[in-house]
């Protein structure tokens, strides 16, 4: 066996996690890919655009808060709080939406397409493809449609063409398949814009390097308020791309604990086993036909049966911890940050909130854990209010 076939064999790994299990066609399409984000992602040029769209557009950087009353009342560790939900749109995904299409733009694409389960990836990305006046086709499962009218009719107002996906079960998982067999047609003028930290190589590596300006500033601003480094960050994990956004730079400082965490009724990375599903290698939660297992969280955007390669490598190494939050609990972390601090956080970023609580009350008042809000919970806030209310 030669050399280069190793090294070819070897790439997009995070231990035993990742790769690439796709088509022979796919994969023509993936190598060129990882040859093209290769060449731009540590271009002068590239880098300066993509920071300069992070500051016009989507108004980086954004602050890591004291939550003072948070702190206050809980009585142990300080809480600070990295404020994606203040970015345009009101998460974390945009930065991602704004790297692919740059490097989109650059290869020379025309169209950017998408799936979408819930709507919120779809959104950012018909947010970015109106900016850089992109053509945009967004695939949605028929049933998800359905249910996601409102962000339908907001991919459409950004300009996208939201296209149902009536085969199989009409879900997520559908609207991936017709996605993928776009791009293996179209893929001379096509981008395949993915929105998590998901996916075949180089997808993975490719989300985390977009995604990690959240610890570049988190690092440099926490070094500026308190002269030391975290205790912990603390991230909610769905695919997990806000989780590997927010680690990123801590991950060889070995003294700062990393912790993901999880939808106890999608427990991915604490009961998972390892399994190919969706083209790589992760964690994940099968039925009894090794299918990827349904699951249901509260917060739409942490209902996946997988997670990203490095997470699954992150926690069998030992770098990072996982833990579980129930439903109920992020719902009361929902409602108790809106009152003491007078942010409403996303369903999604409350799984990290209510265990930053948890955990700050067995610290001491030297420690300092960074929690990562991933979002705002504006989006949810009708969800909320039926679930209370009814
Ligand atoms: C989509 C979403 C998530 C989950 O996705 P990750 O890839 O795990 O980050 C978390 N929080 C918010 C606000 C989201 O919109």
């Amino acid at each position: 066996m030669s050399m280069e076939r190793l090294s070819v064999e070897s790439k997009g790994y995070f231990g035993e996690f990742g790769g690439s299990f796709v088509p022979e066609d796919l994969q023509v399409v993936m190598n060129e890919l990882e040859e093209q984000f290769n060449r731009y992602k540590d271009d002068p040029e590239f880098i300066a655009e993509f920071k300069y769209y992070l500051k016009e557009y989507v108004g980086r950087e954004n602050p890591l808060t004291f939550a003072e009353n948070l702190t206050k009342q809980n009585q142990g560790a300080k809480i600070y709080l990295k404020r994606e939900d203040l970015n345009h749109t009101g998460a974390h995904k945009i930065n991602n939406a704004i790297g692919q299409i740059l490097l989109a733009k650059r290869m020379g694409a025309k169209r950017i397409i998408a799936e979408t389960g819930a709507g919120q990836h779809g959104v950012a990305t018909a947010t970015a493809c109106a900016m850089f006046g992109m053509e945009c086709i967004i695939y949605m499962g028929k049933l998800d449609t359905e249910r996601q009218a409102l962000n339908v009719f907001r991919m459409e107002l950004l300009g996208a063409k939201v296209v149902p996906v009536d085969k199989g079960q009409g879900r997520l998982k559908d609207a991936v398949d017709e996605a993928l067999g776009d791009l293996v047609q179209n893929y001379k003028n096509t981008f395949y814009l993915l929105g998590s930290a998901v996916g075949p190589h180089p997808y993975p590596t490719m989300v985390k390097h977009f995604q990690a300006i959240i610890s570049e500033e988190s690092k440099q601003q926490i070094l500026k308020k308190e002269g030391k480094l975290p205790t912990a960050v603390i991230a909610c994990a769905g695919g997990g791309s806000n989780a590997i956004g927010a680690f990123a730079h801590y991950i060889d400082e070995k003294d700062v604990r990393l912790i993901g965490v999880e939808p106890a009724e999608a427990p991915t990375l604490t009961e998972g086993i390892p399994a190919v599903i969706h083209g790589f290698k992760c964690l994940t939660l099968l039925d009894e036909n090794g299918e990827p297992k349904p699951t249901y969280s509260i917060a739409a955007g942490l209902d996946y049966p997988g997670v990203g390669p490095e997470h699954s490598h992150l926690k069998t190494s030992r770098r990072a911890e996982y833990v579980t939050v129930t439903g109920q609990e992020a719902l009361e972390a929902f409602q108790f940050l809106s009152k003491t601090e007078g942010i409403i956080p996303a369903l999604e970023s409350s799984h990290a909130v209510a265990y930053a609580i948890k955990l700050a009350k067995e610290l001491s008042n030297e420690d300092i854990l960074i929690v990562n809000l991933s979002g705002r919970g504006d989006k949810d806030v009708e969800q909320v209010f039926r679930m209370l209310k009814q």
